[in-house]
């Protein structure tokens, strides 16, 4: 057996393998060590190889799926080494025969379709990117695809915007052909994919590989029905299939066609502005505060991962956008309509995933139950559509055309299943009673032979008198009699039944008989006869559906859909959102609007709602205001506000009129990078970077707080001309937040851009934030009041509003001069300025004259590791007697 085991793990050595032995899977050696560490369980011993202990862990097969799940999210692979053929064959073939293995799937984590594997609501993208030369230029595609639904997608990456199509694709596993891993132009684009990245070699990547693979797969001579796909999208394609080959050991999931899509066809959003906006998740990772939590009223898991799909992918077709709008408007007005709908969707289980699950054979009977589930509460929606089809947009027309299905697979499942058939076959149980004679018949024989039995265990306690007499089974002995040791001398002959003996236990002995022996064979072979015959209708309804994939997949398709409208009609009215005019103009004029999840978690009616018209002379606000007043708010809720209108939702405000933004960024704030080597102030300006170099006039820009992890005139400098560069050049519609009120200095000499504050009221010496956005700049930040509401200490604020009132009094330069004294400069940051600085701390002179004249001498490459140390004790010794001071004393 170890012997095939190490020949399998051979095959298999980026795997952990899961080794199957009965009830078990088994894992050896280095694997067991990996398992038995990440998922907390015993590491044991089996056995000897080479004259070492082999170590052994395992977890047992019919609970196998959770600790999957835990090795999967770990960042393993896993490779599934199953028994095929059974032990009793095995054995047939000699005494020492090994039971044949082999691994029949590696499960990864793009690879996953266990229900209990995945995200419910969420899709679970697998994705390769392709490089390509064609007509002498460089080209990039994406394709991906969900093997737990068969959603299969493509599409070409224009330059610079890898990033932001990884960031709406998520791939949970990204294939990259190993030559390209230090591609220059693709590194700076895969820095949030690190944990994702797989190399594969580069013959997986080449169109003519794609082109077989996909005839292979779709069964075609030709691939012209799925248009012109270029070099890159063919490679990225190849790539995928092979991939799916290997994993699936060849049983390739069922897919539908690739969809491709056009690189504009949605509205583009880098990784950072996702991030910022919280669509998925908050920026803690919680799903409760993100958007999608906030929005998501669907009642199924299909219209759940619709909705997060739209959430993620926005449109920028205006028609399209208002086809969803119409659909939604026309199910806000239709009450009824819409709970009778969400009844019956409410019913209505994952046919997507059963559907992959049964084309993969992986179905389980309680798959099937589903299925049948879904095919009666699809039909009574696809009924309630009908009764308004006069009336019905055409979205939802469509839907209810998708929804028809053949019905002799629903009566068949209505039949032929229990009403809650097992997720397991091993038992039988799941054909329902009267749908097949032959199954009824075998199933009577089975039952009676238990009665047979309950008889045989009677008779046998009245002949030997001992009331506690019981006839049991286990899997070693089959049915045997059992008395207490108390009892044993009463099993002989003169009971007048010939007990012969088979074990003795510790407190028991057990007998059996030739006639228990005899009914025992009737049993099992009545037990083995029907569930056999209930796996004989299993397969046979399993193929009828298979046969139906293609109308099963459209009508999951429709149910998806007309839950998500359903789902966005029910939002709109609970929250009273309203429907938006969306065009192709530039228009951003927003009455009344609301940030949707803030305004979730306040107790109702205190959100303030806000206008935002960023039109003609005010294209871009720039807002200014104090801490907390609630800029970050306002300036978030008109960014998901577009994000929502085209999606095709209602959207939180009295009035919107939004001209189709065809990219969106958003800048709120910044966090250091650290694992990827970029501080505070760096993250910033590579974000604003990419927003100078991409926006356009269609875009909507959100920034917040440009420039404030520098100094105060560096940042403002920058600030300054990123406004100057978003309205003369991008000329995009903006929102602009900043503490720097010399900004709005700009409002005179740039004619687009237009003045806007948080207003506040002073009370008693405190301020009271009225989160209204007003015309007009604000003269302070009130940044010391909000500390002392934050609790910092009397004494600290104090100070603070001290010297606060002399920088504003005397102007910033003089008082930094008169605070720091006469001091002479220490600022590592402006060691090349000519002219001294005031500085708030100070070194003695000679002391960096002297390190420096050491370091000078010291050649690093030249250095054994004893002579470095040296170095450094000698540098660290020139230290000691050099002295800071504090400004405060200085001062
Ligand atoms: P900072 O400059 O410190 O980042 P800010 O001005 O961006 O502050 P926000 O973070 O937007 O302020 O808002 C602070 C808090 O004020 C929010 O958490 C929310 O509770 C409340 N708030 C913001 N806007 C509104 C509003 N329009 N109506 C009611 N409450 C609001």
């Amino acid at each position: 057996m170890m012997q095939q085991y190490l020949a399998v793990k051979a095959a298999h050595p980026d795997c952990l393998l899961f080794y199957r032995m009965g009830d078990f899977y088994e894992l050896f050696f280095d694997d067991a060590k990996q398992a038995a560490d990440a998922l907390d369980i015993a590491l044991t011993k089996r056995g000897q190889h080479e004259g070492q202990e082999i170590p052994m862990c395992g977890v047992p097969a019919h609970s196998h799926e959770g600790y999957l799940h835990k090795l999967i999210q770990r960042g393993f692979r896993v490779a599934i080494c199953e028994q095929l053929e059974d032990p009793a064959e095995a054995k047939k073939r000699g005494y020492k025969s090994v039971v044949k293995r082999d691994v029949v799937r590696i499960i990864t984590p793009g690879t996953l379709m266990e229900d209990s594997l995945l995200e419910a609501k969420l899709p679970n993208h697998l994705a390769a990117l392709s490089v390509a030369k064609e007509k002498g230029e460089r080209t990039t595609a994406l394709a991906w695809v969900d093997i737990s639904t068969g959603r299969f997608g493509l599409c070409r990456v224009l330059a610079g915007q890898l990033g932001a199509e990884l960031a709406r694709i998520q791939p949970a596993e990204l294939l990259l052909d190993q030559n390209l891993f230090e591609d220059a132009d693709l590194v700076p684009h895969l820095a949030d994919m690190r944990h994702q990245l797989v190399a594969e070699p580069p013959h997986w990547f080449t169109p003519v590989k794609g082109e077989q693979m996909l005839k292979a797969a779709y069964n075609v001579a030709l691939l012209d029905s799925f248009g012109a796909l270029t070099q890159a999208e063919l490679g990225a394609c190849g790539a995928l299939l092979e991939y799916l080959m290997q994993t699936q050991k060849g049983l390739l999931p069922r897919l539908m066609r690739p969809e491709r899509q056009e690189a504009n066809d949605h509205l583009v959003m880098d990784a950072a502005t996702r991030r910022n906006l919280e669509l998925l998740a908050s920026m803690s990772g919680q799903k409760k505060g993100g958007l999608l939590a906030t929005i998501d009223r669907s009642q199924t898991a299909l219209g759940a991962r619709l909705m997060a799909w739209c959430l993620i992918n926005p449109l920028t077709d205006a028609t399209r956008i208002n086809a969803r709008l119409d659909a939604v408007e026309y199910l806000t007005a239709e009450l009824t309509l819409r709970e009778n709908l969400r009844e019956h969707l409410k019913r209505c289980p994952d046919v997507e995933r059963i559907l992959a699950r049964i084309c993969s054979r992986r179905a389980s009977p309680r798959d099937l139950g589903q299925l049948r589930d879904a095919l009666t509460a699809a039909e009574a929606v696809r009924q309630l559509l009908e009764q308004h089809q006069e009336t019905l947009p055409s979205l939802l027309k469509a839907q209810a055309k998708g929804l028809i299905a053949d019905p002799t697979l629903r009566d068949e499942l209505v039949k032929a299943l229990v009403e809650s058939p097992p997720l397991q076959t091993a038992d039988g149980g799941f054909i329902a009673d009267g749908y097949l004679p032959a199954l009824d018949s075998l199933r009577r024989i089975r039952d009676d032979s238990r009665t047979l039995i309950k008889e045989l265990e009677t008779r046998y306690a009245t002949a030997t008198g001992v009331s506690s007499l019981k006839i049991r089974h286990n899997n070693i002995l089959g049915w045997y009699v059992e008395v207490t040791v108390m009892h044993a001398a009463k099993m002989g002959k003169e009971s007048g039944v010939d007990f012969i003996h088979r074990q003795t236990m510790a407190g028991t002995q057990r007998f059996t008989t030739v006639e228990l022996a005899e009914l025992e064979t009737q049993i099992t072979q009545a037990a083995e006869k029907t569930l056999a015959a209930e796996l004989e209708v299993l397969a046979r309804l399993l193929e009828m559906a298979q046969l139906q994939a293609e109308p099963l997949s459209q009508l999951a398709q429709a149910i998806a859909v007309t839950d998500v409208c359903a789902a966005l009609a029910e939002l709109a009215t609970e929250k009273h959102y309203c429907r938006p005019r969306v065009d192709d103009g530039l228009a951003f004029a927003i009455k009344g609007g609301r940030h949707p999840v803030v305004e979730a978690a306040l107790p109702r009616g205190q959100f303030v709602a806000n206008d935002a018209c960023l039109e003609k002379t005010s294209k871009l606000w720039l807002l200014t205001g104090p801490n907390m007043a609630g800029k970050s708010t306002f300036l978030r809720q008109n960014a998901l506000i577009a994000i929502l209108a085209q999606m095709g939702s209602f959207v939180p405000a009295e009035s919107a009129h939004i001209g189709v933004v065809d990219r969106l960024f958003s800048r709120v704030g910044a966090a250091d990078d650290l694992a990827r080597g970029r501080s505070t102030f760096m993250v910033e300006m590579v974000e604003t970077a990419t927003i100078l170099h991409h926006a356009t006039p269609k875009s909507l820009v959100i920034l917040d707080e440009i420039g404030r992890g520098t100094a105060t005139y560096d940042g403002m400098s920058i600030a300054w001309a990123a406004l100057e560069h978003l309205h003369n050049e991008c000329r995009s519609r903006g929102l602009f937040a900043t503490h720097y009120h010399e900004l709005t200095m700009l409002t005179a000499t740039l004619p687009n851009l237009a003045a806007h504050q948080m207003s506040v009221k002073e009370w008693k010496g405190d301020i009271v934030f009225l989160h209204a956005v007003v015309p007009g700049a604000a003269d302070h930040s009130y940044g010391v009041h909000v500390a002392r509401l934050a609790g910092l200490p009397k004494p600290v604020t104090d100070r603070a509003s001290a010297i606060l009132a002399q920088l504003e009094g005397s102007g910033m330069e003089q008082t930094l001069t008169k605070l720091a004294g006469d001091m002479p400069l220490f600022m590592h940051s402006h060691v090349e300025t000519p002219k001294p600085r005031p500085s708030l701390v100070e070194v003695e002179p000679q002391e960096p004259d002297a390190l420096r004249d050491l370091l000078a001498t010291i050649d690093p490459d030249n250095l054994s590791p004893r002579e470095a140390q040296d170095a450094l004790y000698r540098l660290k010794a020139l230290l000691q007697p050099a002295r800071l001071k504090a400004v405060d004393q200085v001062a």
